[in-house]
């Protein structure tokens, strides 16, 4: 079978932006609610990881789940799109680097990750397999005037599962995209995924799925989805 290209960069109202699609670079244990409900050990040093960009698919109108692999868990996070390069920049470098904003899952294959870390090894593949990152269109930067006051959720078959604010980040999204930097040179197109609050859980086939974000009271991504099960 060869890989077919199932995504393109969009802005929230779905028209293709211009940037080409390339790798993913996130942040673990960012929020403390998630590090309780996972137990999780932590240090000072921040916690990254990447998805390739083979890991991208749009996240509506539905996104396809493994099922042979254990539990999939949902992350709901906000995603930055990185539009110049950034390598070793500081906090103040960032801003202008950002093209826009949105919702992504960084979908989570948990028992195949307990499985990896009991062994010590590491986890990638639970975080970085095909169609492992839905995301939704962007929003651009210009419209939101406070990306640090940012607000979102995500709802599963009408319940709410997931709530965060930014506000409540360990590292802000300047400081952690600058950190980034120093390991892994950002490039136009890239992606940056800001780490999830508590609500983490297996999603199953038919769910359906709305997730938010909001900036003070103004809805700027309002996204129906639902889950099917990957071919
Ligand atoms: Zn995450």
């Amino acid at each position: 079978m060869t890989y077919q290209h199932q995504y393109q960069h969009q802005d929230w109202q779905g028209k293709p932006i211009h940037l080409p699609t390339a790798k993913v670079v996130c942040i673990g244990q960012n929020y403390l609610d998630h590090i309780q409900e996972m137990h999780s050990k932590t240090a000072p040093e921040a916690l990254f990881f990447i998805k390739p960009a083979t890991a991208l698919r749009p996240l509506a109108p539905e996104f396809a789940i493994p099922t042979q692999h254990g539990a999939v868990h949902n992350e709901t996070e906000i995603a930055v799109l990185i539009q110049k390069p950034l390598s070793k920049v500081t906090e103040d470098e960032v801003m202008d680097a950002i093209w826009g904003y949105s919702l992504a899952l960084d979908l989570t294959l948990r028992d195949v990750q307990a499985q990896l870390k009991q062994l010590g090894r590491p986890w990638e593949i639970a975080k970085g397999f095909d169609g492992a990152c839905p995301l939704a269109g962007f929003v651009p930067a210009a419209n939101i005037k406070a990306p640090q006051q940012l607000t979102f959720s995500l709802a599963v078959n009408g319940e709410n599962r997931q709530q965060g604010d930014a506000g409540l980040m360990i590292r802000g999204i300047n400081r952690m995209i600058s950190e980034m930097s120093q390991w892994f040179s950002l490039q136009p197109g890239d992606v940056v995924l800001t780490g999830t609050p508590a609500g983490v859980g297996p999603l199953l086939a038919g769910d359906k799925l709305q997730l938010k974000l909001q900036s003070g009271s103004d809805l700027l991504l309002d996204v129906q989805t639902s889950v099917s099960i990957q071919p």
